[in-house]
């Protein structure tokens, strides 16, 4: 395999967490879902000049192909990755449009921000979402999912959110996928904050025409790049029918059947692309999915203990909590406000979001990334701090 180049020879299992750059605070742990903490190493991959269509870079890019369709439990030959520059929801836009033919309906479980933003994408693009409403506060139930395709034949596709990024829920692919396939019908899965560090097996779903994530979440790679992994028959069947030129999975894949694997149709991310197979190098030393699902699970369990012990509650209850994104209910004392915390937490060194997609207002924080559970014990001690200068502590009782 290529390891591309820029000094990659020097890592290996072991590797130090390098802080980001920011212009004030030196060292800065980041618990964004997204982008996320990355490795010194990967960021380090982005600095040099990289002509997409040189003969060196083909192969590596190539190769990059191969190893998400393993990780997304495609098998050669039957699954394609079909890369897109851009952010995820190029991705998401990208599949509804390959997929689902102009005007038809599509079925969206509707318990977050991000299934909201697949309806608008849907309806932008002429094709007819049609929510099944969920509390944000759980995960949708395959019998849900059942029932409402039942209940509307015309429906073609259901458009499931994995991991619900505004709230922590976690929807499960394989149960809804199931029902999908029982029901005869095709499933779109926007696995972007989940892909990589929660199990997803497509040889098992037949019924996935997509998976989609992107190179910055649980990857840890640098953003730039999103990707599709589909059925080459599903995908070759549907070129042309995206009404995009850009947006068409099925002519990404045309292109690559008669131009290479290697090749681009527009300019790719160069430096991105070459970071994340960095990134996936260390993914592999790691231990693959299972054991950076298990750093996340125990950041996650050493940051809501924490947090509840300092008096914080969860928006979510435990059974429903996943591992990608602790969602806490703000304090209600007065001295507390969301940009206040975050400010005070950015001069300690600990960045998260400054905003909030649940019902009612939460702080969100972020347990992927380059990051264990050392840094989330800075940040809780941060997180002490913060809510006493903000006059917020409240220990738990
Ligand atoms: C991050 C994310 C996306 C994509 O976000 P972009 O900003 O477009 O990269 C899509 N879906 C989910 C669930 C996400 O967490």
């Amino acid at each position: 395999m290529r390891r591309g180049r820029g000094g990659l020879s020097g890592h290996g299992a072991r590797v130090q967490l390098g802080r980001a750059h920011s212009p004030k605070v030196a060292s800065m742990i980041f618990l964004t879902p997204g982008p996320v903490q990355t490795r010194p190493e990967t960021r380090a991959a982005m600095a040099i000049d990289i002509a997409p269509w040189d003969r060196d870079f083909g192969p590596e890019y190539a190769a990059i192909r191969e190893r998400v369709r393993d990780i997304a439990g495609g098998v050669e030959g039957v699954h394609a990755t079909l890369p897109l520059q851009g952010a995820g929801h190029f991705l998401v836009e990208a599949a509804i449009r390959t997929f689902v033919p102009p005007g038809g309906r599509i079925l969206v479980p509707s318990n977050g921000t991000y299934a909201d933003r697949m309806m608008r994408l849907a309806r932008e693009a002429g094709r007819e979402p049609v929510a099944l409403p969920v509390p944000d506060t759980r995960g949708v139930r395959a019998e849900e999912v059942a029932a409402a395709l039942e209940a509307d034949p015309g429906i073609s596709h259901v458009c499931m959110v994995y991991s619900e990024t505004g709230s922590g829920i976690v929807n499960d692919p394989a149960a809804v996928g199931a029902a999908v396939r029982a029901a005869g019908r095709r499933l779109i899965l926007d696995a972007v904050s989940a892909f990589g560090a929660l199990p997803f097996d497509l040889k098992a779903q037949p019924e996935c025409d997509a998976v989609l994530f992107t190179s910055n979440k649980c990857l840890e790679g640098m953003p730039g790049i999103g990707f599709a992994v589909c059925p080459m028959d599903r995908a070759r069947g549907q070129a042309g029918q995206a009404g995009s030129w850009c947006f068409d999975l099925g002519d990404v894949l045309k292109h690559a059947e008669r131009q290479g694997w290697g090749s681009f149709r527009f300019t790719p991310p160069v430096q991105a692309l070459h970071a994340f197979a960095v990134a996936l190098d260390l993914y592999a030393a790691e231990g693959g999915q299972a054991a950076r699902l298990a750093r996340y699970a125990e950041n996650m369990r050493v940051l809501r203990a924490g947090a509840e012990a300092l008096g914080l509650v969860p928006y979510l209850d435990a059974e429903h909590q996943g591992p990608i994104i602790l969602t806490l209910h703000q304090p209600e004392t007065p001295g507390f406000t969301l940009q206040g915390f975050v400010e005070a937490l950015k001069r300690r060194g600990v960045l998260i979001s400054n905003f909030f997609t649940t019902q009612s207002p939460t702080i969100r924080i972020g347990c992927i990334g380059a990051v264990t559970p050392d840094d989330m014990q800075v940040a809780l001690r941060a997180m002490g701090e913060a809510l006493e200068e903000l006059g917020a502590a409240r220990k738990a009782a």
